[in-house]
């Protein structure tokens, strides 16, 4: 008899379905930290869920709905998709899942997609102007529609991208937060997923089986700068496993006084004995600057 036998199908089956436990319980328990870290959901608020179609937002909505069963609080939550009337969507697929699951949704048809394509010029990525005018759709339907929180399906990995696309590219050391109050100070928008790995999530939507709507329907050329910093990260978590988590530890850990934002820590005052002497000092730098140049 063999030390290690072969597994059966039904072992494979059983190691498949504690796996896919395993991940549902750490994703709910992610989601459910980083809504407990920053206040994301209270009592009576209604949330509107942002549902693309992608593997990202269902599966937000897949964990927020579980959470939502179990948690202490009341809370709403409505499934709200943008049909932007790109050529070949197949608008049945999250009116049927939706009605299926028995979640509340509302689906906005608003032909962004012919806006998209009169203003930018062929060849030429879409993607920035086409999420300014999903936003803006969204946004004003939740303003209308008495929304308390807009939850969006970015997650860990996301914002790390944004972190190192700001990084390399504005010169400012910016991510996505979490929560944050929009632009025009109308909404609070919250990220449920920014705990969670983006292989976690194509995991468990795989599992899932989601219908998947892909969002390349548009044809738009992909963000070259985002695909390429997604490159950077994977091959750094390749080479070293753990550094997207240490990273994004990072983001929580900020030490001001170690960095050189002059707005965020006062380094003039610091040892300073004389404020007076201190702004003759500056006058006198500043011109013997102007006379180098
Ligand atoms: S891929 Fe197409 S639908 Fe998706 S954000 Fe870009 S332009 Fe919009």
């Amino acid at each position: 008899m063999s030390a290690h036998p072969e597994a059966t199908p039904p072992d494979l089956a059983r190691k498949r379905a504690y796996e896919a436990a395993k991940l549902a319980k750490r994703l709910r328990h992610q989601v459910g930290q980083a809504i407990a870290d920053f206040n994301m959901i209270e009592d009576g608020d209604k949330v509107m869920v942002c549902l693309s179609g992608g593997k990202d937002s269902y599966t937000m909505l897949d964990i927020l709905l579980s959470l939502q069963a179990k948690a202490p609080v009341r809370f709403e939550l409505i499934a709200v998709n943008l049909d932007q009337k790109q050529p070949g969507f197949p608008e049945h697929v999250l009116p049927q899942y939706l009605t299926e699951r028995g979640v509340p949704f509302h689906i906005i048809e608003q032909d962004t997609y012919s806006t998209v394509t009169r203003v930018i010029p062929e060849g030429k990525t879409m993607c920035s102007l086409c999420s300014r005018l999903r936003r803006g759709a969204l946004y004003n339907w939740a303003a209308d529609n008495g929304v308390t929180k807009i939850a969006l399906g970015h997650h860990r990995d996301d914002i790390l991208a944004t972190f190192f696309l700001n990084l390399f590219h504005q010169g400012n050391l910016k991510a996505m937060p979490p929560k944050l109050r929009s632009d025009d100070g109308r909404h609070v928008v919250i990220r449920p997923l920014a705990y969670c790995k983006e292989s976690d999530i194509a995991e468990y939507a795989e599992h899932k089986q989601f219908p998947i709507i892909p969002c390349n329907l548009c044809g738009s050329q992909e963000n070259l700068q985002r695909k390429s910093v997604g490159r950077m990260l994977q091959e750094w978590e390749r080479q070293h496993p753990g550094r997207s988590e240490t990273m994004f530890r990072a983001l929580g850990n900020v030490a001001p006084s170690q960095l050189a934002d002059r707005k965020l820590f006062d380094f003039a005052a610091l040892g300073s004995r004389d404020g007076a002497k201190r702004a003759d000092v500056h006058g006198w730098l500043a011109g013997s600057d102007n006379e180098n140049n």
